[in-house]
């Protein structure tokens, strides 16, 4: 059996995941020996396999949909952006317990901050969604200190719930309400973090969105541009991305919580985009 420190990832499904590739690129370029697998939990036993991978010298998971909340129940310690997110994507193993972080806002934080050069400070900045990916940027996108947040939703309450949560956690107090309250504002930078593209769809939002200058990014990533990416070309907005940055910075950072290096990752993300 290998000897190297054992990491993977767990998810149902999980056969596409890119983080085994991602995690091996990591680990060739950082000059360290680790083995990363993607393993199909069981929808109703998510728990035992992380006890059972634990228990066979396991130091660390990523956890995929649908496990995120279980991850976080499971969890001992909890960083403030797992706290916040109320949400896991990543456990590391140690001698007191189990921690829980979440990455995936510090992700797109990073891949909008650092790779697409587009700084959130006195930003105007709409979040779409209020699901577990919106749930777990709101308090990184708040730390950057934009000059506004506003979530919107197509369920209205979910997200003027979110915002209600974050009231006190910034510099300024998020705002929740649905898309057709968003008629005759403008936004910097617009976050899709719905899953809409999932089913080639967009939001259903209102005309007029975009200001000059602004960033679109969809949370989603594939070979072509998504139905939202297209939307928002044609709305106006100067720069569109998608979420395969995202991908690879959440996942870089995982590896720094886990190995005490950050890889870089441009290289990583060029490899990725080749091969979508
Ligand atoms: P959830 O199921 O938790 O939330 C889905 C959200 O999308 C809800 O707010 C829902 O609104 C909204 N929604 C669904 N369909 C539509 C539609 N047709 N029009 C408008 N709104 C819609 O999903 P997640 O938060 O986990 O994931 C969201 C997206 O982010 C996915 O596409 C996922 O692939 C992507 N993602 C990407 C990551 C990356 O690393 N690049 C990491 C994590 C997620 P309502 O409340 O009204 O139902």
């Amino acid at each position: 059996m290998s000897t190297k420190p054992r990491y993977a990832v767990f998810g149902n499904p999980i056969a596409h995941s890119k983080s085994p590739r991602l995690h091996s690129l990591f680990a060739a370029q950082t000059g360290q020996s680790l083995s990363y697998e993607a393993l199909l939990a069981p929808l109703d036993g998510f728990a035992a396999t992380v006890a059972a991978f634990r228990a066979a010298g396991g130091r660390g998971l990523n956890v995929t949909v649908p496990f995120k909340l279980e991850a976080f129940d499971l969890a001992d310690r909890h960083t403030p952006r797992a706290a916040a997110a109320g949400a896991v994507n990543t456990l590391a193993f140690g001698p007191n317990g189990i921690l829980g972080d979440n990455t995936d806002g510090a992700g797109i934080l990073r891949d909008i901050t650092v790779n697409l050069r587009c700084p959130v400070a006195g930003k105007r900045v709409l979040l779409l969604g209020a699901g577990g990916a919106a749930r777990g940027t709101v308090l990184p996108l708040l730390e950057a200190r934009p000059a506004s947040l506003v979530i919107a939703n197509r369920t209205a309450a979910r997200a003027a719930d979110l915002a209600d949560e974050f009231t006190s956690a910034g510099a300024i107090r998020p705002e929740g309400c649905g898309f057709i309250q968003l008629a005759g504002r403008r936004f910097d930078i617009v976050i899709n973090a719905t899953s809409a593209s999932l089913s080639d769809a967009a939001p259903d939002l209102p005309a007029g969105l975009y200001a000059p200058d602004s960033l679109a990014y969809d949370m989603m990533y594939g070979k072509g541009d998504t139905a939202f990416m297209v939307a928002a070309r044609r709305q106006g907005a100067t720069l569109v991305a998608d979420g395969l940055g995202m991908l690879v910075e959440q996942a870089a950072e995982s590896f720094l919580l886990w190995r005490g290096v950050r890889p870089d990752t441009a290289p990583v993300l060029a490899e990725l985009r080749a091969a979508l």
